[in-house]
């Protein structure tokens, strides 16, 4: 029997729910992850319904496409209406930002390409050398190596990079920091943590006094790490647990972020819906301008829209809503008709519960 399949046996998921019973917290706690591939395997498998009444598990800003500031988004509308090749990941071109989205861009006449990496925007540059050729690199810790690795690869004088990958650790803390505090622990992302390793939340756990568990995608994995967030509640621990030691190492992957050093500096970003949070975002090092795309463009993009009105994205990606409390929710906004970002994200919270039924239940 494989392993994977092993992590998906039924017998052990229940046992698991009984040993979460045991560990059941006497009052309501909320426990937040930060990750669309975690709430689509909690959904998918319905480990909801596996956890003890007091315990609410919700999903954070753990969408990348979800969390991209319309500052940023507009800015790519304005380089794509300027006639450059802007390409990014196929989600993002569906995202509203103050005006319209990419897709409504193409549609108007913009060469807007949906690429699946930062390499294959390279290569549009290489087959197009009479055009510029923009990638817009969202994403989290997971993606920005691969934005790094092309800038470092000698890419074409036609290559542009419009940045706006965005750190975790700092959203975790402000999260905490954000009144009222009611987040009791955190499951960390498992792919982040390959590339920044266990030990980048230790000073977070310590500081606010919470547990982060590290936490793989297999329905085991989850339930696993869920457990050792309850030992940890119930024994008045405040640590940093690895649940994904086949993965995830103390130090994580030391050539990613020596690609991450070299490449960008750190500073502030803003964060769709949550606003500006400091030192979250990565910048390219003056030894990349020559690729800046808004220096090459001289876009400023000013803050817009963040919010359609009634959309909830905010609180969900605060972990103060779910899904279901927007009155919108697959009413007037379904995945074919999102009004927010976090339905049209494959890892967005809205996204995922309207694709796996609201709530299910095993
Ligand atoms: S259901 Fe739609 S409108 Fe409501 S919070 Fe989610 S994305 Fe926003």
């Amino acid at each position: 029997m494989s392993e994977l399949f092993s992590l998906r046996n039924p017998e052990w998921a229940e046992r698991f729910r009984g040993l979460l019973e045991k560990l059941r917290p006497p009052r309501p706690v909320r426990i937040v992850h930060v990750c669309g591939t975690h709430e689509i395997t909690i959904a998918q498998h319905g480990l909801r319904s596996l956890l003890p009444e007091t315990v609410e598990v919700l999903e954070g800003p753990g969408c990348p496409v979800c969390v991209t500031s319309t500052r940023d988004l507009d800015c790519a509308l304005r380089i794509a209406e300027r006639g450059a090749i802007l390409c990014t990941f196929g989600d993002m071109t569906r995202v509203p930002g103050t005006r319209m989205t990419l897709e409504e861009a193409r549609a108007e006449g913009a060469d807007v390409r949906v690429v699946l990496s930062a390499a294959d925007a390279v290569e549009i540059a290489r087959r197009n050398p009479q055009k510029p050729v923009v990638f817009f690199a969202v994403g989290f810790e997971t993606t920005a190596p691969g934005t790094a690795a092309v800038l470092l690869d000698n890419p074409p004088d036609n290559f542009f990079v419009l940045v706006s990958h965005k750190l975790i650790p700092p959203a975790l803390a402000a999260l905490l920091s954000a009144p009222p505090v009611e987040i009791a622990a955190f499951l960390a992302p498992g792919h982040v943590s390959t590339v920044i390793g266990a030990g980048a939340y230790r000073e977070i756990a310590a500081r606010f006094r919470v547990p982060i568990v590290v936490a793989g995608f297999e329905p085991l994995d989850i339930l696993y790490a869920l457990a050792l967030v309850l030992r940890q509640l119930r024994e008045g621990r405040a640590e940093v647990e690895n649940a994904y030691p086949r993965s995830v190492t103390e130090e994580g992957n030391l050539r990613a972020q020596e690609l991450l050093r070299r490449v960008f500096r750190v500073g502030p970003a803003l964060w769709r819906g949550i606003g500006e949070i400091p030192a979250s975002g990565l910048y390219l090092r003056e030894e990349f301008a020559a690729h800046d795309a808004q220096r090459e463009f001289g876009v400023e993009g000013e803050l817009g829209e963040e919010k359609p009105p009634g959309c909830r994205c905010a609180e969900v990606l605060l972990a103060r809503a779910v899904p279901t409390d927007c009155p919108l929710y697959g009413t007037t906004c379904t995945p074919l008709t999102p009004v927010g970002p976090c339905m049209v994200g494959a890892e967005g919270a809205c996204n995922i519960w309207y694709r796996y039924a609201g709530r299910p239940r095993l």
